[in-house]
């Protein structure tokens, strides 16, 4: 199997769901499943604030990658072809140095 294809990662996931029938017992609820990728988000964020080892860090991004993909599966959208789109939108965006950072956006609303 192709580790890198974006489709073979969400078959698997349709598996995992299929597997434990999410469908059925509220594993597919969107409210719940955003829940839960903020629990993953706080899981990932503590790993900067409390100096957590970057194998740490990768297991909960990988968390949160996966509820992500079986979150374009629960709610029905293609979120390989989001990407590419938004891809392609922010790369024609321009950036700014905010208080010594980087920032890529559109920038409404913010004086020049
Ligand atoms: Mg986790």
């Amino acid at each position: 199997m192709d580790k890198n294809s974006y489709k073979n990662m969400l078959e698997t996931i349709q598996e995992f769901h299929n597997k434990h029938d999410f469908k059925n017992n509220g594993g597919e609820d969107l409210a719940y499943r955003v829940a839960l990728m903020v629990e993953e988000l706080g899981e990932i964020s503590a790993c900067v604030t409390k100096g957590k080892s970057k194998t740490y860090l990768a297991e909960e991004s990988a968390d949160l990658l996966i509820l992500l993909l079986g979150t374009a599966i629960s709610a029905d959208f293609d979120l390989n072809e989001a990407f590419w789109q938004k891809m392609e939108k922010i790369n024609q965006r321009k950036s700014k140095i905010i208080n010594g950072k980087i920032r890529v956006s559109e920038f409404k609303g913010v004086d020049k």
